[in-house]
């Protein structure tokens, strides 16, 4: 019983301890690194994430690859007597797109209780809401009996380059279970759809547009073909119960040269998302028998849909922990989007939650933004966790 009112105490001076300015002057600093993916650049931002770590007392180590993308690995060591925990967020952004913004997107503004700027939300919210816990737990002298892993990753947003190096280097062997702070309202996501990316390609025989019969229009054979996906390509059979029925939609298109030239190649790639239990090459087959013999289909990535086991103990920990930090209630929830979850949690077999600051609808939108009362519930509530789900 004398444990356990120590735990108490230990909490309330844990909580204590989270600071509204340090974690909102941490964001902003994060936000103003640009990390755009295409190129990238995480480096820089990877620095600055180590230094602020280095001045906590802690050994992070930087691990710098091609040109200018790093991923950070930053560790609180644990006795060992218990499976770790990694925090993980990933460092790069999406483009800012055409559209201009209230403020400009990497001034990371505070205005009326949020912070915009691209990133804010998706995921430099978590990301710095994640440094922030780690910071506070190694001022306090944590010894936890697990290690706590904060694994910051480049080019998730893309093809989750930065987390599959960091489980091939066995940077992560020992976690038992994986903590992501994607957007999620603070909701407790525990399940996450795949996500099946193929490069369709249609080709014809080019001539003069005045004389249509003679060529063969490669962008009227990918048309048809996309119609004929859209009305018949049959993914919707498995019904998930967190994360309903499978999807399916066009990215980009590409074909012609010029308005009086027949066009001879147009090429298309389309993203499907699939639910557990899905076999994506078989969806690549149906795909193909619809494609026929004009148009080809190529795969480009596959990333496995994610789902933990609602009666795992980080699970339950989480939503209880969620609950007594808003005062919600809270249920496993699933969502469709991908993380770095579909190689940590798949790979490392281990179970993954996933809970962040920023609303999911706020993900690459102009005016992104994130809401400082809940940036600082996460502090709170990534503190807990670690606390509880380590020692
Ligand atoms: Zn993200």
């Amino acid at each position: 019983m004398a444990n356990t009112k120590r735990y108490v105490l230990d909490e309330k001076g844990l909580l204590d301890s989270v600071r509204e300015e340090s974690v909102v002057k941490l964001l902003q600093k994060v936000i103003r690194i640009e990390s755009t993916n295409p190129p990238g650049n995480e480096l820089d931002l990877a620095k600055m994430l180590a230094d602020y770590f280095t001045r906590a007392g802690l050994g992070p180590e930087l691990l710098e690859y091609e040109v200018k993308r790093a991923n950070l690995i930053t560790r609180i060591p644990g006795t060992g007597e218990r499976p770790g925990l990694i925090f993980s967020a990933h460092m790069d952004t999406v483009p800012a797109g055409e559209v201009p913004w209230m403020f400009p997107p990497f001034s990371a503004t505070l205005h009326e209780g949020r912070i915009y700027g691209r990133g804010a939300a998706d995921m430099k919210g978590g990301l710095a809401a994640m440094t922030e816990a780690m910071v506070i737990l190694a001022r306090k002298g944590f010894s936890p009996k697990g290690d706590l892993i904060a694994a910051f990753t480049y080019d998730e947003t893309h093809g989750l380059q930065g987390a599959k190096r960091l489980v091939e280097e066995g940077h992560l062997e020992g976690a038992g279970a994986v903590l992501i702070s994607e957007p999620s309202t603070l909701e407790v996501f525990v399940a996450e759809k795949g996500a099946l990316w193929l490069r369709c390609r249609a080709e014809g025989r080019t001539g003069h547009t005045s004389m249509p019969h003679l060529g063969q229009n490669a962008i009227f054979e990918m048309t048809r073909f996309l119609c004929r996906l859209e009305a018949e390509l049959d993914i919707s059979t498995h019904e998930h119960s967190l994360l309903g029925t499978a999807t399916f939609t066009v990215g980009t298109i590409q074909g012609g040269v010029t308005i009086n030239v027949i066009p001879d190649a147009c090429e298309a790639e389309i993203d499907i998302r699939l639910v557990p239990g899905q076999d994506y090459q078989d969806v690549i087959l149906k795909v193909r028998d619809l494609a026929g013999e004009g148009v080809s289909v190529e795969l480009i990535d596959w990333k496995e849909p994610v789902e933990s086991d609602s009666e795992t103990d980080i699970v339950k920990l989480a939503l209880a922990v969620v609950q007594e930090i808003t005062g919600q209630p809270r249920s496993p929830k699933g969502v469709a989007y991908y993380t770095d979850g579909a190689i940590l949690a798949n790979r490392l077999q281990i179970p993954m939650v996933n809970i962040g600051p920023a609303d999911t609808g706020m993900t690459h939108q102009p005016n992104e933004n994130v809401e400082v009362e809940r940036l600082v519930q996460a502090v709170k509530i990534f503190l807990l966790i670690a606390n509880r789900y380590l020692t």
